[in-house]
């Protein structure tokens, strides 16, 4: 993974704030901790972060407050709600004001981290683009339409083309391993035995390389899954 991910934390209880940022940061995560709803107000005002974990019970407002303003603020920033022990009427509350995840206190440290990054990687993978339009080589993709122009035309794109395509162009230059496509794009298990993603590049290939037996654009990376080449990297 490229880059430092920046987590906000926001959370009154001392003890718990700094054991939680001194594991996030051993994982390599930059953390801002707020002790307030106010300094994470500020806090998102003044800076972007890769995802919030918010504490529900505040000294000076509800958690709630901070989760609706900030889906106001940005509606893909992921959210992990941290809540008393049954207090299961704010979880309800958190996910119907657009948490993402939640954890009842007290949760174990592994089960923390291991939420923390299960929601970076999906956050990762539905990545938005810059605009909806994407050129590369020849080719003009429009993600919103589902309208692809090439040389040979223009083609209509099916809602699984247009996903596919979504992922490989936010991770152009990179390796997509077979197993996470399957389970992003198709919801399957990564050790899944199907032709899909194969049926899926051939398609892609006819659609958009001159010669889809010597692709330039999409590769398969052999044991490993594919790679998506804008001609720019
Ligand atoms: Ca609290």
């Amino acid at each position: 993974m490229d880059g430092k991910y920046s987590i906000l934390l926001v959370e009154d209880e001392e003890h718990i704030a700094q054991g939680l940022t001194f594991n996030l940061e051993q994982e390599g995560y930059s953390v801002t901790h707020a002790p307030t709803g106010q300094e994470a107000l500020n806090a998102l005002e003044t800076q972007d972060f890769a995802l919030l974990i918010l504490d529900l019970m505040l000294p000076d407002m509800s958690g709630l407050d901070i989760c609706r303003s900030a889906r106001k603020r940005d509606d893909r920033l992921p959210i992990l709600i941290l809540t008393a022990l049954g207090d299961e009427t704010h979880r309800v509350a958190g996910l119907k004001h657009g948490a993402d995840d939640y954890l009842t206190k007290p949760f174990s440290l592994a089960e923390f981290l291991l939420r923390v990054r299960r929601i970076l990687e999906r956050s990762t993978w539905y990545r938005p683009l810059p605009g909806t339009i994407y050129r590369f080589g020849p080719h003009t993709v429009n993600l919103q339409e589902q309208k692809a122009m090439t040389p040979q035309g223009e083609i209509e794109l099916t809602e699984m083309e247009v996903r596919i395509l979504r992922i490989f162009f936010s991770k152009a230059g990179e390796v997509l391993d077979r197993g996470e496509l399957l389970e992003s794009v198709w919801n399957l298990a990564p050790d899944t035995e199907t032709r899909a993603p194969d049926n899926f590049i051939a398609r892609l290939r006819k659609y958009f390389e001159a010669d889809p037996a010597h692709p330039e654009f999409f590769l398969t990376v052999r044991g490993k899954g594919y790679r998506f080449e804008n001609g720019e990297n």
